[in-house]
């Protein structure tokens, strides 16, 4: 990474100088490479790094970031800088101590909070990455179609071209023809979302603030996102009872959380194949026979 070019955008970014005392590779990160960027006079920065053509991802996160601060619900790092140096894209934010803990109930409200962030619409201005794949965001009034078409059938046509086994991808079509079933009393606002809410995108800091990060940000169900919280963990109990105190889940969220998670489930295929296939498969199974039940 060429430090000295980062240097010199983060002064001119916060219009404080910066000088780089060095910096220390961080690891943890899925996809990018990260550091902690430390300052003479002791600021400190977390910095991404990728391959020039991660810089549109970077943009996005960079947005995604400054969205989310805005909506001044819970702790996200504030965005510095982007942009690419020495055929390397980079990201700069705040750089954040972690190592706190005891924050879900914390995160619960605050979440909740950041879910009455709400536009008028479904999407947002911008399309950004989940994971590494390609997320489209085109703005819907119509939350239903929305999901269809940029979520289930956007992965849903991936994987048929990543081979996925023509019995998902059968399946997969039979719920998108009748996804309307899901949402026959329900109707879902457009929340602000982190998108990508995984337990490893979450942490809390030493301050005891919790904090989350690595978005995929857009405007949707707020069940997607917690949805989420639950397919890989991370999150306990205090966490989702502060939540449904804060603003309280619908009852058709115990059967349209396995719709939402198809979509990160189909992504891990998508991403990493093997035995995601399967677990698609099984998923689908299940929301299938919801609609017949
Ligand atoms: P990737 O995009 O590669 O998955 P993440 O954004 O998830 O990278 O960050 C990797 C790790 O770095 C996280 O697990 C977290 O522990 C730590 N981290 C993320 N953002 C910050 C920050 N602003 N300050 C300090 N540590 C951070």
């Amino acid at each position: 990474m060429d430090w000295q070019h980062i240097s010199r955008h983060i002064s001119e970014a916060t219009g404080e100088p910066f000088a780089v005392a060095r910096a220390e590779s961080v690891g943890g990160g899925c996809i990018n490479s990260a550091w902690r960027l430390r300052g003479e006079q002791g600021r400190d920065y977390f910095v991404k790094g990728n391959s020039a053509d991660g810089l549109e991802m970077f943009a996005a996160e960079a947005e995604g970031l400054a969205e989310m601060a805005a909506a001044g619900a819970v702790r996200v790092p504030r965005p510095v800088c982007h942009g690419t140096a020495g055929g390397q894209a980079y990201l700069v934010m705040e750089w954040i101590d972690m190592g706190g803990g005891g924050a879900g109930a914390r995160l619960g409200r605050e979440l909740a909070a950041m879910h009455r962030a709400t536009r008028d619409r479904f999407g947002w201005h911008r399309d950004n990455t989940i994971g590494a794949t390609p997320q489209p965001n085109t703005w819907s009034d119509d939350w239903v179609a929305f999901w269809r078409e940029h979520r289930l059938g956007f992965q849903l046509q991936l994987a048929a071209r990543n081979g996925a086994p023509r019995a998902v991808v059968d399946k997969g079509e039979r719920l998108q023809a009748d996804l309307d079933a899901f949402f026959t009393d329900y109707r879902p606002v457009p929340s602000l979302l982190h998108g990508d809410l995984w337990g490893g995108n979450q942490g809390v800091a030493r301050t005891g603030e919790p904090v989350i990060f690595d978005p995929a940000v857009y405007y949707g169900d707020r069940e997607a996102d917690l949805a989420m919280t639950e397919l890989f963990g991370g999150f306990g109990r205090d966490f989702h009872a502060a939540y449904d105190e804060a603003w309280p889940r619908d009852p058709g969220y115990a059967v349209r959380k396995t719709l939402y998670n198809l979509y990160h489930i189909l992504n891990h295929y998508n991403l990493f194949g093997g035995g995601y296939a399967g677990q698609a498969g099984t998923m689908l199974d299940r929301l299938l026979a919801e609609l017949r039940g």
